[in-house]
């Protein structure tokens, strides 16, 4: 056990060391016009109550009561489903339901192909039952106030599709982690993490392919030439290579009222999508200052560092699963009926191990997340000063549109923000948009030079 603390003392250090500077060239390279309506937006949440209004921000007094009701239930239901993944699946080890799924599977071939998908299909079975409820109830929830559209019979559409593909595509994952588990005995850790690699690029590279299984796409040239002709000014700005052909109008309003425009994909695969709910909501100027902050992810390549930051994670969890699996399975794989790491319920401790991990590095994940769209918020309303009259009112204007659409708690706790935000919150976001001000004398933009 204290060899395992060594270890994992090492692995936080060396990933402390890696992650630091990142965080710290972050923080450095504010500039002060940035600096200024950072204070800005800081001390107008600080003046306000918590949950409460802020003025840049502001819902009617039944929205606000909604915001507030939806805010208190997620918080708890966040936090109780990542305690169930948990929980739910010590359960399945300590009752041998997990054992009795590899019985099932190895009774049922011999073909070890059919062993791993029939072992993942009852594992992913289980798994989708035991999530059931809280699923529902956060269908129910979305539907009742109105965020979501989508009937249930779509919705449990969706959930199949959603299952056929993890099923797939997991199997496959599952048939190359177990063949490098039998090779490697001691470092399956570190040759699966090199193998995921291209993996991960793949993943990002067809992401855009698998969406239309959920979304219908058309060219956005087709429905808003107007639009698009907008949308290039601000790419053209930003010395962006994505021709109007790449650019897509998604439709959401099939399924959801809340609004969004992304880029996604690399390489032949890369491409603009607007949700057709952001252009019924929006003018012409917020929807290219929404675009101009997708731009800015593009621009400062965060795709790039979203990936390796997400190797990075990887590695330390697989080192740590690794670690975990050996600590479990001498320990409790009498009691669990796995007798080792080649069989295939050790899967399951593994992956206990990785939501372990994952509960524990969500707040790491969302602080590098909210740094970057911060960073694409400030590129943003630089890109579109000189396209539109007033871009810090078409910020809040665009974040007001966009909160109110989400019932977007104004002011929402520090701590919850900080563990499960992936943005800074949209009142935030306002109160710095309506602030920054780097066209103001003796201030400099960050990333569009004065001319
Ligand atoms: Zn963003």
């Amino acid at each position: 056990m204290l060899m395992l603390l060594r270890r994992f003392a090492l692995i936080v250090f060396v990933a402390g060391g890696l992650l630091l500077p990142m965080v710290l060239t972050g923080c450095a390279s504010e500039t002060p016009a940035e600096r200024a309506a950072n204070v800005y937006a800081s001390q107008e949440l600080a003046a306000a109550p918590l949950h409460g209004n802020i003025p840049d921000y502001s819902l009617s007094p039944e929205d606000l009561a909604k915001s507030q009701h939806l805010s208190a239930v997620n918080e708890t239901m966040h936090f109780v489903e990542l305690a169930w993944g948990i929980v739910s699946l010590l359960l399945m080890l300590w009752l041998g339901v997990i054992a009795w799924m590899r019985d099932t599977a190895v009774k049922a071939s011999r073909n070890r192909w059919a062993q791993g998908y029939l072992f993942l299909l009852l594992y992913l079975i289980a798994g989708f039952l035991l999530d059931l409820p809280l699923d529902l109830y956060g269908h129910h929830l979305s539907l009742q106030h109105g965020l979501s559209v989508q009937g249930w019979g779509s919705w449990f559409g969706d959930q199949a599709k959603a299952f056929a593909l993890t099923w797939v595509i997991g199997g496959l994952l599952l048939m190359l982690l177990f063949w490098i588990i039998r090779k490697f005995s001691r470092s399956w850790w570190l040759v699966f993490w090199c193998a995921s690699i291209p993996i991960v690029l793949f993943g990002i590279f067809a992401a855009p392919y698998v969406e239309p299984l959920f979304f219908h796409y058309e060219p956005l040239q087709k429905t808003d030439p107007v639009l698009v002709a907008q949308l290039e000014r601000v790419v053209q700005k930003g010395h962006m290579n994505i021709p109007p052909d790449r650019m897509f109008l998604m439709k959401a309003s099939a399924k959801l009222t809340t609004l969004n425009a992304d880029v996604e994909g690399f390489g032949s695969s890369k491409r603009v999508v607007v949700w057709d709910t952001s252009i019924q909501k929006l003018t012409p100027d917020e929807i290219v200052f929404v675009f101009g902050h997708e731009s800015g992810h593009y621009v400062l390549n965060h795709i790039v560092y979203g990936v390796l930051f997400t190797l990075l994670i990887l590695l330390i969890s697989m080192y740590l699963g690794y670690l975990f699996v050996q600590w479990a399975l001498a320990k409790f794989g009498g009691r669990w009926g796995i007798p080792s790491q080649t069989d295939w319920a050790a899967l399951a401790v593994l992956l206990l191990a990785f939501s372990i991990f994952g509960a524990l590095l969500e707040p790491v994940e969302n602080a590098f997340s909210r740094h970057d769209e911060h960073a694409a918020d400030v590129y943003g309303e630089e890109a579109i000063h000189g396209l539109v009259a007033d871009p810090q009112t078409t910020a809040v204007k665009a974040f007001d549109v966009l909160g109110k659409t989400s019932f977007a708690d104004p002011n929402p706790s520090p701590f919850y923000e900080f563990w499960t935000y992936s943005h800074p919150s949209i009142g935030r976001r306002a109160a710095f948009g309506k602030a920054y001000n780097p066209w103001a004398p003796g201030m400099e933009p960050k990333y569009f030079k004065k001319p």
